[in-house]
């Protein structure tokens, strides 16, 4: 018999409901003491069975849970179902698979698979871990992933502050066949990007803005634009390509960034419209205004400003002051790209903080696309966190 973990009263209704964290905060008791990453079944206050779950005593998501079938052990064939899902539906996204196509394969929650991230670069692999429960079974999932998918190579990568919260001990390298090349090549809406899956940030490139980059694109026809927190330059060179924009000025406080971004404006035949410059966001962003500068379009995708419930108003707050900067920047007429990927900050405040960024300034801002991030990165309707990213392309009057 599996160890139980009982919830208190008035608090099971989000498990019935399929939300996968137990935090600490519910539980009113755990019988048999599950060691680190230990099965565990999940009742209510009257001892009603929830789900089946992973337990870990370190983390404040104590228990993370995966069935809510009684009979279903949370074994390699329930495992390896779990991915055969997540594999599926990006086959379907992505029908032809080339040496340079590059998708989310697995997302955590959005595919039942709490704690476990792959994304597909080419012919490799990058595996995230972000709960002790799965990097304990990291060696078979780079098993079933090897025998699925027959990658070159599986890289493994650890997200910032996630060791903390987890209690990982782990090491990023090569788990398994050749080390990627540095940089490897990956097409994107018709550009082509250098990516380094070793070293770069998060795992090499930021796939969930991959729509919206051609999205805002649609705006900038003719455009002056300035695309902050540029990275490689994502946004700024879809801009160029597919948006027919004039010139774009990126920004981004990284030397490897500008670096990655030279060459990607290299690598696409862009370099002779665009400059990319190191500097930091808010800077760079008093300094065109106080110079009274224009851009036709201002991009803001910003690093998560918010990492724990205590950090929301002060992120918000500096969600304020870049939108509140960036609008100072843009001609009546002009369009404003802003993001944010802090899964803490909602829709309704961040809308709300744009509002603010409207009234403050007396100016007229209307969202014309609400968007989130691509397909390969679907939002489970049972854990709305998985809905992290917003991106608004807005109309500034
Ligand atoms: N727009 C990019 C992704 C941006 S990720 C794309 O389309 O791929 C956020 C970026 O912000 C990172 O490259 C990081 O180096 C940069 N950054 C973080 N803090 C910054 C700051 N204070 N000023 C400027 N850039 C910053």
């Amino acid at each position: 018999m599996l160890p139980v973990v009982t919830l208190k009263s008035r608090r099971a209704q989000p498990f019935f409901n399929r939300h996968p964290w137990v935090f600490a905060g519910a539980i009113a008791r755990t019988k048999d003491d599950p060691i680190a990453g230990a099965e565990v079944r999940v009742h209510d206050h009257e001892g009603r069975f929830i789900a089946r779950g992973l337990f870990n005593p370190q983390s404040n998501i104590r228990v993370r849970l995966y069935s809510w079938d009684e009979h279903e052990a949370l074994d390699q064939t329930f495992w390896s179902a779990r991915l055969d899902e997540a594999i599926a539906l990006r086959k379907t996204l992505f029908p032809k698979w080339t040496a340079e196509s590059a998708c989310r394969l697995v997302y955590s929650e959005a595919d039942g698979l709490s704690g476990l991230v792959v994304e597909r670069y080419g012919d490799w692999l990058v595996v995230q871990f972000t709960s002790l429960a799965l990097s304990q079974r990291q060696e078979m999932f780079v098993r079933l992933l090897t025998e699925k998918l027959q990658p070159r190579g599986i890289q493994l990568r650890t997200e910032k502050g996630i060791r903390e919260l987890e209690g990982l001990e782990q090491t990023d390298g090569l788990l398994s066949g050749d080390p990627p090349p540095r940089p490897m090549f990956i097409e994107e809406n018709g550009l082509r990007f250098g990516v380094d899956l070793t070293e770069g940030q998060k795992t090499g490139y930021y796939l969930d803005q991959r729509d919206n980059r051609a999205a805002a694109a649609r705006y900038m026809a003719g455009h002056r634009v300035l695309d902050m927190f540029c990275y490689g330059g994502g946004f700024g060179l879809a801009a160029l390509k597919l948006g027919g924009a004039k010139f774009v000025q990126g920004v981004d406080v990284s030397a490897s960034a500008i670096t990655l971004a030279e060459g990607n404006a290299e690598l696409n035949s862009l370099a002779d419209h665009c400059r990319f410059e190191k500097a930091k966001a808010f800077d760079e962003l008093e300094r065109l205004v106080a110079a009274e500068e224009k851009f036709d379009t201002v991009i803001l995708d910003p690093p998560k400003l918010a990492r724990h419930r205590g950090g929301l108003n002060k992120a918000l707050r500096g969600y304020h002051s870049l939108n509140r900067l960036a609008v100072d920047l843009i001609p009546p007429g002009g369009i404003l790209v802003t993001c944010s990927c802090s899964g803490l900050v909602g829709r309704p405040e961040f809308e709300g903080m744009l509002a603010d960024v409207a009234t403050k300034s007396n100016r007229r801002i209307r969202i014309l696309e609400s968007r989130s991030a691509a397909a390969d990165h679907p939002t489970s309707v049972h854990c709305f966190e998985t809905d992290y990213l917003k991106c608004y392309i807005c109309r500034v009057d």
